[in-house]
């Protein structure tokens, strides 16, 4: 196996044994495999023209599958090989194929002695610079897969986007020049953005526009269910069939933002938000006694304790526990897991009190007039979005430590788990207004965009970039790839990126961004401030 797609890959190298996430080298080579045929079937689709729900829906559950922590299960990546390979069979006409496109094979000794070749493997592109490029745009996509994703389950989608991805799927397959897959990758972004509005606009359609919320982060004494993940739709599904049960729903990790949802909180048994970040789930899920379903990925391998109490559903699984299939109108029964929680234990209360979220674009426009007042008479003096993904690695305390340092006049604009370093830390508000604004989810970094081009507006300046606003995010998976290119294709520039920089990008691609976007990693939190410019 080589896989160096997230931030915590072994070494900033490459996982190459195991993945430090808890990939097996058998998951990681089907996952490769996957990813490889269904380039192939993009391929097949463009050339004949077929590029119907059916493709896209494949391509885009495939490459949602193959994030980091989404799935770990071996048979349901070999299933989804064999449909992808069935599918790829009934569509291909008698045309040129690249050995992608025309691979028929499901017989599992071809496909093994396939990979044994390396020949689908990231590494089969010896150009480091080509193998870079190639890879960031097919990260890009894979975050975008899971937007468009979970925008479709609502009945949204974007017909561009759809086609680009295939197309770009199948381009992917040819030769490419340097700047072809530089270009390419811009455009990724830009796509991003649009599959990030589009999420936006079936997010708010469905459930109404977030709003500030104080959210409970205690414990009630009835069984609980824990649910974690981005699918808002099943979290809807099983707040309705959990409603008269007398089991309670609590949020995990980047499920919080579901508490911000006028929809969501006419439920009475919708609690709050318990715990904190995907990786501290070890511990948070044995204490909460009750059964787990996990809507999409960060699932860590879990303790026998639990084991058998975690669900997983959509692009999600896990090897030994149970998968919630939905049936042919997009519907899924959780009586399952709701019957279970029913002979659990209530949770055990780790935290007690409330946080504030819910400031999403609608909301912050809501309070632009005196956001801008604060702005212009200089309480507010700057901007920090430190947005992202949170991580198990201890360098990952510099963001709280970054959060605890800054003026009392900034301000931070976060969303996705990023902020559970910061949003429990009592920073404060600027007249009135909380020193934390937290989004949502990391696809809502769509809303941190909207709020930036509204302050362009408001102060007549020409870009986002004269506008008193730093960046330092923090990434950890493919979703913040996506979010890192709609930025950039949206002009932004001098993000600050850490904990480290991808180890998929090579010195001299790290050397393009540096040089057209001023991207940088990150030092010291006393150095960043006076780099940043934050006084
Ligand atoms: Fe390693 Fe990350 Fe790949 Fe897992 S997803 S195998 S940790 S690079």
């Amino acid at each position: 196996m080589f896989c160096y797609q997230c931030q915590e890959t072994l070494k900033n190298k490459g996982c190459t044994k195991r993945g430090v996430c808890g990939k097996t080298a058998t998951v990681a080579n089907y996952q490769d495999f996957l990813i490889w045929i269904s380039k192939g079937l993009s391929e097949i689709a463009v050339k004949s023209g077929k590029e119907d729900k059916e493709v896209i829906d494949r391509v885009i559950l495939n490459l949602f599958t193959t994030i980091t922590n989404a799935n770990f299960d071996d048979a349901q990546i070999k299933n989804r090989i064999i449909d992808t390979i069935d599918l790829m069979n009934s569509l291909r006409e008698e045309k040129t194929y690249s050995d992608a496109g025309a691979w028929s094979s499901v017989d599992f000794s071809e496909i093994d002695k396939k990979i044994a070749s390396h020949e689908v493997s990231i590494l089969r592109e010896e150009n480091e610079d080509l193998r870079s490029l190639k890879e960031l745009i097919t990260y890009g996509l894979k975050g975008m897969a899971a937007y468009t994703r979970h925008a479709k389950v609502l009945g949204y989608e974007d017909q561009e986007v759809n086609k680009f991805i295939l197309r770009t799927m199948a381009d992917l397959l040819e030769e490419k020049s340097l700047d072809e897959l530089i270009a390419l990758t811009l455009k990724t972004g830009e796509m991003g953005y649009k599959a990030m509005a589009t999420l936006d606009g079936a997010n708010t359609k469905t459930y109404g526009n977030p709003e500030i919320s104080e959210v409970n982060i205690g414990a009630r004494k009835n069984p609980g269910i824990l649910v974690s993940g981005h699918d808002l739709k099943d979290f809807e599904m099983l707040l309705e069939q959990a409603k008269d049960s007398g089991v309670d729903i609590y949020t995990h990790s980047e499920m919080l933002p579901a508490n911000y949802y006028p929809k969501f909180k006419k439920y009475e048994n919708f609690v709050g938000n318990y715990g904190n970040a995907w990786w501290k789930q070890r511990e948070e899920f044995e204490s909460f006694n009750g059964p787990i379903l996990m809507t999409t990925n960060c699932i860590v391998p879990p303790k026998d304790s639990y084991k058998d109490k975690l669900f997983t559903t959509g692009a999600a699984g896990y090897p030994g526990c149970t998968y919630i299939e939905e049936d042919k109108d997009g519907h899924k029964d959780f009586s399952k897991i709701i019957e279970l929680a029913k002979t659990c234990e209530p949770p055990v209360e780790i935290e007690k009190g409330k946080i504030v979220g819910g400031f999403a674009h609608s909301q912050v426009m809501e309070l632009a007039d005196k956001v801008i007042e604060a702005v212009k008479n200089g309480d507010i003096t700057k901007f920090v979005v430190m947005a992202g993904c949170d991580g198990r690695m201890t360098d990952r305390n510099y963001y709280e430590d970054f959060a605890k340092e800054l003026p009392k006049s900034t301000v931070i604009l976060t969303a996705g788990c990023a902020k559970y370093r910061y949003n429990k830390l009592n920073l404060g508000d600027i007249n009135g207004i909380p020193r934390v604004l937290d989004a949502g989810q990391c696809n809502d970094s769509y809303s941190l965009i909207q709020i930036a081009l509204a302050l362009v507006d408001a102060f007549g300046v020409e870009s986002v970039n004269d506008l008193p606003i730093a960046y330092n995010i923090a990434w950890y998976e493919q979703k913040a790839v996506i979010v890192l290119l709609a930025l950039l294709a949206l002009g932004v520039k001098n993000i600050h990126l850490g904990p480290t920089l991808p180890a998929f990008l090579s010195k001299n691609v790290v050397d393009v961004l540096v040089e057209n976007f001023g991207i940088a990693g990150i030092t010291s939190v006393e150095e960043d401030m006076k780099i940043l410019k934050i006084k």
